[in-house]
């Protein structure tokens, strides 16, 4: 493979303030030296557009005409517009619509309700979401970095490591791909993609801008966006203070869910390393302030491991912890760990998950198991990449 050593300005995907301060031990040594992808035209501000556009000889309005055709149909077939002059179709594609994802391999499960696809990024960087259809919502699990540097020992991304962040418009064309392939009945019979969720792989909050600018471009009405409710998409956070106090502040009624994993110090920081950085307190603080703020319930998510978090001294401790900020502003998602083959972190046992689910009910919080769709195809974030890189195994999606 050619070196990705680069000369270029840094991407850091960071909030202003550089790579200092809060941020800094969230990024890899390494992904300050990755090429960016091409601009893509959802990289790309209004003036911007037109300013390409306009090199290329074409007025203002054609700037709308494109987005309607990204967001609206789905479509970067510029060949395909009909409302659109031909003369440079391939230039203008090339220009606005380089080629940022490939399919690689697509797994089906769930009697054809989950399609988990693996992508080719321009790097040779590989990345998964998965797209799952619900008797009332079709919900797409998107990736937002490559790998991820948060580094918790059970978790299949956690072992790649982070390579590097992604740009908004490698994370846009996972929504606009699984968006026509639900359109187009991939799932079965044609749905609308109506939910999105950053917990594939990364960690969303540590590529910030890029995130920002795929939610707003997720939420604005066509023809400016896909038109899908900020109140539909979930932001997952391993639990990086600084970020999710500024996300609060946007003001957008995105849903934060945060991976907590164990309910005190001592466990978390074995689960989740960033733990030493940012601790429980400090975590559900900022999560509760950001209930107050938005006025949306916090998700926790739990992945119960068998004898690790799952004992029934964990679970009072978890209730203990969140009906210490009052009731009814956070809902429990405690997930059968999906484990990494040969690991020593495995699901927990039905009993142990019942009971687990028992207590914090009796405490008064709410919290359902969350199904583990996929489980049967590398469905854990981070397990189909992995598989693939191990074995150098590639199948190509017809
Ligand atoms: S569990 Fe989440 S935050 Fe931790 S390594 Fe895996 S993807 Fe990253």
């Amino acid at each position: 493979m050619p070196s990705l050593l680069s000369s270029e300005a840094v991407e850091t995907g960071i909030t202003p303030g550089g790579t200092t301060g809060a941020f800094r031990d969230v990024l890899s040594k390494h992904h300050a030296h990755r090429r960016k992808p091409p601009v893509h035209f959802t990289d790309m501000s209004d003036g911007e557009r037109e300013e390409a556009l306009k090199e290329l000889g074409y007025p203002k309005f054609r700037a709308s005409q494109l987005a309607r055709h990204y967001f609206s149909h789905c479509t970067t077939d510029v060949a395909g517009y009909s409302d659109f002059p031909q003369d440079q179709a391939g230039t203008v594609k090339q220009r606005f619509f380089p080629d940022l994802i490939t399919p690689l391999l697509e797994q089906t499960a769930d009697n054809g309700a989950t399609i988990k696809t693996l992508w080719q990024l321009f790097d040779g960087s590989r990345i998964e979401s998965v797209l799952m259809k619900y008797p009332t919502r079709t919900t797409l699990c998107i990736s937002s970095q490559v790998g991820c540097g948060m580094g918790c020992p059970f978790c299949a991304t956690g072992q790649l490591g982070l390579t590097r962040n992604m740009s908004a418009g490698e994370i846009l064309e996972q929504v606009r791909y699984a968006a026509a392939q639900a359109r187009d009945g991939a799932l079965g019979e044609p749905a609308r993609l109506s939910n999105i969720v950053f917990m594939g792989m990364g960690e969303a909050l540590g590529n910030y801008n890029a995130m920002l600018k795929t939610i707003r471009q997720i939420s604005a009405l066509p023809p400016h966006g896909f038109g899908i409710s900020a109140r539909n998409i979930t932001v997952s956070t391993v639990g990086i203070v600084p970020g999710i106090k500024k996300l609060m502040n946007e003001h957008i009624p995105v849903r934060l869910a945060v991976s907590l994993h164990a309910p005190s110090d001592k466990l978390r920081d074995e689960l989740v390393p960033m733990n030493k950085r940012f601790n429980t307190t400090q975590v559900l603080d900022a999560a509760h302030d950001y209930y107050m703020a938005t006025k949306r319930r916090v998700s926790i998510e739990y992945a119960l491991m068998k004898g690790i978090n799952d004992q029934a001294g964990h679970a009072r401790l978890l209730a203990k912890r969140l009906n210490h900020y009052g009731d009814d502003w956070v809902h429990v998602n405690p997930i059968p760990l999906n484990p990494i083959e040969g690991s020593r972190w495995t699901a927990s046992k039905p009993e142990d998950e019942a009971r687990f689910l028992d207590i914090l009910h009796n405490a008064g919080i709410a919290a359902t198991l969350r199904d583990t769709r996929g489980s049967d195809i590398d469905g854990a974030c981070g397990q189909l990449a992995a598989r693939v890189k191990d074995s150098g195994v590639l199948c190509t999606v017809q």
